[in-house]
């Protein structure tokens, strides 16, 4: 036990967040991400890590791109130990590996000058997963021995790091090389000065490991007129050596349903990880941007009426898996008997929602398939004796509920008890940035508020901008009329109101193509 006079020490974790598909951290790194009081992140983090780590963690941005430094490195060495300080675990969040090209290193050197405990949490680093993800084995028991990683950043400059001439010398071996879209033709010329055969085999990767990446193959001497004319931008990665000829024939990237298909979700993270997971799986590249939130609202009237009703003739309503999770995460937290639920009769409005409660063991009584709130509410009008109800609602915060105002006009008794607020979300400005240079080739809405979110974040001339980029999925008319409302148009539209058949609707879009 530690006297009660000690104060709670921090401490730092330097995680290497692998390449870019956020599948690729450690495991030990996304349970630190989890677990940790504030993420203090770089550029080329995948915004999904983000935007799914739990919202009480406090998350700050100080990435750097290739034209802007966000904060000076030293200014980010002394956060990291104002943080320890205040008895913080400190995630620090890097790209790749933390110590390869990241000054990783002189973090942990700032941290152990300032006694503050520190633990490195090793990535995937950019070159070797480039390697993997283009089909070049940068070792081969016939064609190269040793792998070199450099990087390429001030090789146009007078005090140079890299000895081009010894590396123009290597033989048998894999040159790999960061940060060098710039640089590449005067890195080029300056290793066949110093011997490196001008004919040997040479790739840049672009991006790699997202869905989208490119691989452009070239001889050493072709390679940067080869990548100008491919358009080849940071980040990227420089292979070279005769390994590299190998890309052609172990290519085994992109050859799923989605390869090559970028899916912005806008919809809550915490409720969306199955989807990237589902999207990912078949190849598409996740563009993990919610344009809402939600967050727990306490209605305390809404629980008394609950709690003290109950009975026969006495229903749940349903209309969204947020219900459900809010409902049942307050009787837990709360420590309620869920057998008080046994005494109502349950009604489940769209696939999400049934598909909710039943993960959760309940049969809802009444959940017939039918499209869109407002023909679930009158279909129950026509199928139920309404006007012998009495009603909880259980719904998020909503100017007009039109569900109620049905089952109202058919004579039921109606109790709201709105568990959840939504929120626009916000994005950074660099992110946003990141949006517009890489856009989604399909945007998906399942609600139109998600699509208010957008125009919220964005402008409506940003949103507009966007959307013009992009084609739009939605989950039903309803949300198909906020599209149209903002002179966005709607490519897809789901028939069963749910997720899953969205989803379907997808893949068979582009299956199509
Ligand atoms: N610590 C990082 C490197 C940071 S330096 C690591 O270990 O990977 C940034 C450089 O990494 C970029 O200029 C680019 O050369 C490379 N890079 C990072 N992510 C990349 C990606 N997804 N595809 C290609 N290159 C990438």
């Amino acid at each position: 036990m530690m006297a009660e006079n000690s104060k709670k020490k921090g401490k730092v974790y330097l995680i290497g967040a692998g390449p870019g598909d956020p599948d690729l951290i450690t495991i030990r790194g996304s349970s630190l991400l989890s677990s940790c009081d504030v993420i203090i992140y770089d550029n080329l983090i995948p915004h999904e890590l983000i935007v799914t780590a739990p919202p009480h963690i406090e998350k700050i941005y100080v990435g750097k791109s290739a034209s802007a430094h966000t904060l000076p490195q030293e200014k980010i060495n002394e956060l990291l130990v104002e943080h320890a300080r205040q008895g913080k675990n400190v995630a620090r969040l890097k790209g790749g590996d933390p110590f390869v090209f990241g000054r990783g290193g002189e973090e942990a050197e700032y941290l152990r000058k300032n006694d503050v405990d520190f633990e490195v949490v090793p990535g995937v680093t950019a070159g070797l997963a480039a390697a993997a993800s283009a089909g070049i084995p940068p070792s081969h028991r016939d064609m190269s021995s040793a792998i070199l990683l450099l990087t390429a950043h001030g090789a146009a400059d007078h005090d140079l790091f890299v000895d081009w001439d010894w590396v123009g010398k290597v033989k048998k071996g894999t040159v790999i090389g960061y940060m060098g879209v710039r640089q590449l033709p005067t890195v080029v010329e300056k290793l066949i000065e110093g011997g490196m055969p001008p004919g040997i085999e040479a790739a840049m990767i672009e991006r790699c490991c997202f869905s989208t990446q490119k691989v452009v193959r070239a001889r050493l001497e072709d390679l940067p007129a080869e990548a100008e004319r491919q358009n080849v931008n940071p980040p990227a990665i420089f292979i070279i050596g005769e390994v590299a000829a190998l890309s052609e024939k172990l290519e085994w990237y992109n050859r799923k349903m989605l390869s090559g298909v970028r899916i912005m979700i806008t919809r809550p993270a915490d409720q969306s990880r199955w989807i990237y997971q589902l999207f990912r799986n078949m190849g598409a590249e996740v563009i993990a941007y919610p344009t809402i939130k939600t967050r727990y609202n306490d209605d305390k009237e809404g629980w008394e009426k609950f709690i003290r009703s109950g009975g026969k003739d006495n229903w749940l309503f349903f209309s969204g898996e947020n219900g459900v999770r809010y409902f049942f995460g307050y009787l837990k937290s709360k420590q309620i008997d869920l057998r008080l639920v046994g005494r109502y009769a349950i009604a489940a409005a769209g696939h999400g929602t049934l598909r909710a409660l039943r993960d959760l063991g309940y049969q809802p009584d009444y959940a017939p398939s039918v499209s869109g709130m407002v023909k679930f509410a009158q279909q129950m009008c026509e199928d139920i004796e309404v006007h012998k109800i009495k009603l909880i609602r259980v719904r998020g915060q909503l100017p007009h509920d039109n569900i109620a105002e049905i089952l109202k006009k058919g004579g039921a008794e109606v109790h709201p008890l709105t568990l959840y607020k939504t929120e626009y979300a916000d994005w950074r400005e660099n992110e946003i940035k990141r949006l517009f240079m890489h856009p989604p080739h399909m945007i998906m809405f399942s609600s139109g508020k998600s699509v208010d979110g957008l125009v919220n974040i964005l402008g409506h001339d940003k949103a507009l901008e966007l959307a013009a980029k992009s084609k739009i999925a939605t989950i039903g008319p309803t949300t198909s009329e906020v599209v149209r409302k903002y002179k966005m148009e709607v490519e897809l539209e789901a028939t069963r109101h749910s997720i899953p058949d969205l989803i379907n609707q997808i893949v068979q879009y582009y299956q199509k193509k």
